[in-house]
């Protein structure tokens, strides 16, 4: 080695631990706050109960609502699939074409949302990405729940369109940022007047129907009649909804009866419906312009054939088995009361998401940690994830829990709470 190639070796080395410093300070300053996150090893699969570090728990942290992830009809038909046109899709739909199964499955979401067509996607972080930013650009507006999932907040951030957001569910301070927004406009159309007319910019409103980190229902009809009455586009994820929440567990546009009135319309297929993939529901010109536009579409490798083809099991088991979504809501419900009851400040379920919330972060923490040692398995949920101040602990119900495992979540719950330390329990 010459004395330059020696020299440049050791620059490359010392950037190299000067990187690995500005690593370990940062992940230092997570654990300082509290913040700092780890993935706990699951040996086991989809069940009510887990095997956490060879313990067996009751999990009450699975979006797998209607316990479909290792149900035999769903696990079967992805097998088949895998046996009978491979493990991986191996490409982008647009360059070697799609499978058949796709276009079942598409047509099979479609008819669960009451649209003309739907477009599946990886995700549903892809789905949001991909068609927020393929909707709208810049010169537009997004409009944005403030308790929306973090991929739609990215998809408008993607999109380089102006973020705006209203208070959580609250409609009418939406309706004021538009007639405020529109007003601007008009302002700055009249002092245009003469010269270029400017293109007609889009204005999208985005919202989660069931809200992932507060379990409620967002106001539909309210968002739908202020973006009818101003132009607006609306969009609505729903992610926490399908399979859950309405007549056969249709989602939430359904619950509301507004099929046909919320043109673009988003979900996954990775929560109730137990398998992988999101997709994107509405007319049938929306979903040839995803197809052609959206990027996380165009560029991403395909749903993969037991994906595919556990998500269209799935929706079969859910159209025959309406007892299931009833069945995950009864339990939400159950466990919300009996919560509240023992003194836990619980918000009203409108899924299948049960958030106790704690305020602090390290109290959150504890908390799920005491009732991981009682045998049951909650996420705390901390910032940035929900907004600081407001740490909760996010319980999921699932079809697949019985009333024993209902009545042992509540036992652990009212027992970690009777020994807890200042600063868990009511907050507010
Ligand atoms: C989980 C979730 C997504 C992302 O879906 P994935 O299929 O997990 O990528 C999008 N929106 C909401 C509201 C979600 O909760």
């Amino acid at each position: 080695m010459s004395d330059a190639e020696a020299n440049d070796a050791e620059k490359t080395q010392g950037h190299r631990l000067a990187f690995a410093d500005q690593l370990s300070a940062e992940l230092e300053r997570l654990d300082r706050a509290g913040l700092r996150r780890t993935i706990r090893s699951l040996a086991s699969g989809p069940g009510a109960v887990v095997d956490v570090d060879g313990r067996e728990v009751l999990l009450l942290a699975s979006n797998d609502y209607l316990g479909l992830a290792g149900h035999q009809e769903v696990v079967d038909a992805a097998v088949r699939a895998a046996t009978r046109l491979g493990v991986g899709s191996g490409s982008a739909r647009l360059v070697t074409g799609g499978l058949r199964l796709h276009e079942e499955l598409e047509a099979g979401l479609a008819a669960l949302k009451g649209t003309e067509d739907a477009v599946l996607f990886s995700s549903g972080y892809l789905a949001n990405l991909g068609t927020i930013s393929s909707l709208v650009g810049p010169g537009d507006a997004v409009f944005c729940d403030f308790a929306n999932h973090a991929s739609i907040v990215d998809g408008a951030r993607l999109s380089r369109a102006s973020l705006h957001f209203y208070r959580h569910g609250d409609g009418s301070h939406l309706d004021g940022l538009l007639t405020r927004l529109r007003r601007e406009r008009d302002r700055r159309a009249g002092e245009d007047r003469g010269g270029s007319t400017r293109a007609a910019r889009r204005i999208l409103v985005v919202t989660d129907s069931v809200f992932s980190m507060d379990g409620d229902l967002a106001p539909l009809p309210q968002l739908v009649e202020i973006c009818e009455r101003h132009g607006a586009l609306l969009m609505v994820d729903e992610a926490h909804a399908t399979g859950v929440v309405g007549p056969e567990g249709r989602g939430a546009i359904a619950h509301f009866q507004l099929e046909g009135r919320v043109p673009v319309v988003m979900g996954t297929l990775s929560k109730a419906l137990g398998s992988a993939g999101g997709f994107v529901a509405g007319d049938r010109l929306l979903c040839d312009v995803l197809r052609n536009r959206a990027r996380t579409f165009i560029y991403d490798t395909a749903l993969s054939p037991p994906a595919t083809a556990a998500a269209l099991q799935a929706l079969r088991v859910l159209a025959r088995e309406p007892a299931r979504p009833a069945r995950v809501l009864r339990l939400a419900r159950a466990l919300a009361s009996a919560l509240s009851e023992a003194g836990y400040d619980v918000l009203a379920p409108a899924a299948a998401i049960v958030p106790v919330i704690v305020g602090d972060a390290a109290a959150a923490s504890d908390l799920a940690e005491r009732l991981l040692e009682l045998g049951i398995l909650v996420p705390a949920i901390r910032p940035p994830t929900i907004p600081r101040g407001t740490a909760r602990l996010r319980a999921t119900m699932m079809a697949s829990h019985s009333d024993a495992h209902l009545a042992q979540a509540v036992d652990a719950f009212r027992t970690a709470r009777a020994g807890a330390p200042r600063g868990v329990g009511p907050s507010r």
